[in-house]
């Protein structure tokens, strides 16, 4: 009998492969304006007996499974013992485990110890997937982020002290025709200095259900980017992002992207400015829109 997930599921591109297991339901804040994954879920905490049964259904699956996911939008707001269990049951019942990983909020690293992290990434939880959305502060209030640059950067630092990987995303379109310039560069900026194994770009996707709520957060009013408008911001990125504390692995796979990328950064910075630039001249196809989605 397969794992009956509490749906609807969502995950990084990159764990698609993976087992993934619930440890919560929903997302602790479900707050940011951009966003409607969790607006159908109360958060909870699912039961630590009930996480069990799923392991020991995947495993009697799955024994072979190296890499698991847990969902769903940030099981690292459970309290450190509880994931500690998780975790033991993960290694005892999947023998060739390599990694676990799952979302993490700001607040999230915030409130955990360096000492609690480092716990943590000895059992095996070595990769956090990290909203960064903007590095602009004044964007990052319009969007109800609850986490400012100096909380992000905090959290990646708490996360590079205890060992444990990063993959930040940053959302292009944000902060539309008026803020997009400041957007990029205050996220430059932030990324300069921050250190994080992995880097995305997802593309602003509204759904209905969260527009007016979105465009309230903009009182001057908001203009949405176009694809060229995108093609810009994704341009000046990683046009410069010359320096970065770390080698960071670079993508633009995820399904709300108009243009997908990968590469090493700062290494191949030059090829994918040429990528961009093709598909600025029309030399490169978009995807077409009704194929992006969150
Ligand atoms: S963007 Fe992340 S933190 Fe914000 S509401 Fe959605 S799942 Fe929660």
């Amino acid at each position: 009998m397969a794992i009956n997930y509490h749906m609807p599921l969502y995950r990084p591109p990159s764990e698609g492969e993976n087992l993934i297991i619930q440890a919560t339901l929903g997302c602790s804040f479900n707050n940011c304006t951009f966003c409607s994954m969790y607006h159908g879920k109360t958060f909870q905490p699912r039961a630590l007996a009930d996480v069990m049964l799923d392991i020991d259904q995947a495993a009697s699956e799955w024994p072979q499974a190296r890499r698991v996911f847990l969902a769903d939008g940030d099981a690292l707001v459970l309290p450190t013992s509880h994931l500690l269990k998780i975790l033991n049951h993960l290694s005892l019942r999947l023998p060739k485990l390599t990694r676990v990983s799952s979302y993490a909020l700001p607040g999230n690293l915030l409130k955990k110890s360096v000492a609690e992290l480092n716990l943590l990434q000895e059992h095996k939880l070595t990769l956090l997937y990290y909203g960064i959305e903007s590095g602009s502060a004044s964007l990052l209030k319009k969007i109800r982020k609850g986490a400012t640059p100096e909380g992000m950067f905090e959290g990646l630092i708490k996360a590079e002290e205890a060992q444990i990987k990063t993959s930040a995303t940053v959302v292009l379109g944000l902060g539309g025709q008026e803020e997009w310039q400041s957007h990029i560069d205050q996220t430059v900026d932030l990324l300069q200095k921050a250190p994080v194994n992995y880097l995305s770009t997802l593309q602003l996707f509204l759904e209905d259900s969260v527009r007016e709520r979105f465009l309230s957060g903009f009182k001057a009013g908001f203009k949405f980017q176009d694809d060229r408008g995108i093609l810009a911001e994704q341009y000046r990125l990683i046009d410069r992002l010359t320096s970065l504390p770390k080698r960071a692995v670079f993508r633009s796979n995820h399904a709300s992207n108009a243009l997908a990328l990968a590469g090493n950064l700062p290494k191949d910075r030059q090829r994918l400015l040429m990528e961009i630039k093709a598909a600025q001249d029309g030399a490169a196809n978009l995807r077409p829109a009704f194929l992006r989605s969150l």
